[in-house]
């Protein structure tokens, strides 16, 4: 039987110090309890229970290599035995720089950053900089890091055809934002065309940027309906607006060059993070050349005690490096194993008879308990039973089976065939007790 007892006191004497008793949001969701860990190896976490886990959790996404890799680990620890962070340049930051320019498709230059949320920011500054507009398109469902000048509810009511800006109906996302911190974001319904079009079309001269997740990981591992990302590539090129393409999920994790060179569409600026540190605190955004050279001379600003410190640099070119070793033999490997995941997943929902979709690009996909047949956009999203999922989620702890709360799963390169057949094991023995 798995207790939880240590996670719980600790959790109790955490609200006592830590406000909200953890230390981002949305973790705060766990059932029954937000838990603790105690260490990492591979694709194993353990908890402060002595439970060990098979982790589809990783982190919330950074964690590529999966936990404590022997090589990665080594490549931290020798950049902090020199220091950690210097204020100054180093050597580092020009390789890291040097291999992003490399593999990322849209990169002629880059700049480093510390979080997704920073990455954004940046982005979102440059194409203001470099457009001399000020309006930004943003998508229902998709998410782009917490700051005020993006940050949204996100509205569960019909959002079919449905578009606004400013006042109105762009919802700050939490109390505390200001309505006018939204008052240059345009919210519009995604893979939606024709929305698109016209609404660039009419209003492309207050249109600084586009901002997009390429596949929507945040809300249902959605992909792009066909010719959608092409629009949009072509449109705002036509235009004069910068198309920014948010990696922080997808990048280096659907293959090295992330969704760009996965879909084969080169947007003008990226924003990376997440899977880039394997673990370690870092993000990107790169770009073209007449955009990025922006930040020569501070025309744009970009600022950042940490940015670049010499073990977070570390940290991301041993990942790049790792993940390109046998022409990325990591990413055969992890859609491999994904594949077989969310096959059996399929079969065992079709055996006991539980609606539900999954859906997936790559090495990450959405369990959606619903009885919609396909789940294609934010509307049929928001059908799934969110709350079904929870139970499920908490059942499958019981069986050693780490997931987030919300649907989505991510495989890291240490996942091993032994632990999908152990995960389609636990699935197939808690599967009865979610119909009860
Ligand atoms: N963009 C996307 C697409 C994300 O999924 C996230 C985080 N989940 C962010 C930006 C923000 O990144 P961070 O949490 O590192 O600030």
């Amino acid at each position: 039987m798995t207790t939880f007892q240590v996670s719980t006191a600790n959790y109790a004497e955490a609200g006592s110090y830590l406000a909200g008793g953890v230390a981002s949001s949305l973790r705060a969701s766990m059932k029954p309890v937000p838990l603790y860990a105690e260490s990492g190896k591979g694709s194993r976490i353990k908890d402060a229970d002595g439970n060990e886990y098979i982790d589809y959790m990783l982190a919330y996404g950074p964690l590529i290599l999966g936990h404590a890799h022997e090589g990665l680990t080594a490549s931290i620890v020798e950049a902090m035995q020199k220091g950690y962070t210097y204020g100054i340049q180093h050597q580092g930051e020009i390789e890291l720089a040097r291999l992003l320019c490399e593999v990322l498709p849209c990169a002629d230059k880059v700049s480093l950053s510390g979080s997704g949320t920073e990455a954004v920011m940046l982005a979102l500054r440059l194409a203001r900089a470099y457009t001399g507009k000020s309006k930004v398109i943003r998508f229902h469902g998709h998410y782009h890091g917490w700051s005020d000048s993006i940050f949204t509810s996100f509205p569960s009511a019909d959002m079919k055809g449905h578009a606004s800006s400013g006042s109105g109906s762009v919802l700050p996302g939490t109390n505390g934002q200001s309505e006018s911190s939204l008052s240059d974001i345009i919210l519009l319904p995604w893979n939606d065309p024709e929305v698109l079009e016209s609404t660039l079309r009419e209003r492309h001269a207050e249109i600084a940027a586009v901002i997009t997740e390429p596949v929507m990981c945040n809300s249902g591992c959605i992909h792009p309906a066909p010719g959608y990302l092409e629009l949009m590539r072509s449109l705002t090129k036509e235009l004069g607006i910068v198309m920014i393409m948010d990696e922080v999920i997808t990048g280096f994790r659907l293959a090295i060059g992330g969704a760009q060179e996965r879909l084969g569409i080169t947007p003008d600026l990226v924003t990376v993070g997440k899977a880039l540190g394997g673990g370690i605190a870092i993000s990107a955004v790169g770009g073209q050349e007449d955009i990025m050279k922006l930040i020569d001379g501070g025309t744009v600003s970009h600022l950042g005690t940490l940015n670049g410190n010499s073990v977070s640099t570390a940290a991301a070119i041993a990942t790049i490096r790792e993940l390109s070793k046998d022409n990325g033999a990591a990413y055969v490997q992890m859609e491999r194993l994904t594949d077989k995941l969310t096959e059996g997943i399929r079969t065992l929902f079709a055996k006991h008879e539980v609606p539900a979709v999954v859906n997936q690009i790559g090495p990450v996909f959405n369990v959606m308990f619903t009885d919609e047949p396909e789940v294609i956009d934010f509307e049929t999203y928001n059908k799934r039973d969110s709350a079904k999922y929870a139970r499920f989620a908490e059942l499958v702890l019981h069986e050693g089976v780490l997931l987030r709360p919300n649907g989505l799963w991510y495989l890291s390169a240490a996942h091993s065939e032994s632990d999908i057949d152990g995960t389609l094991a636990a699935i197939d023995r808690v599967l009865p007790q979610l119909k009860s």
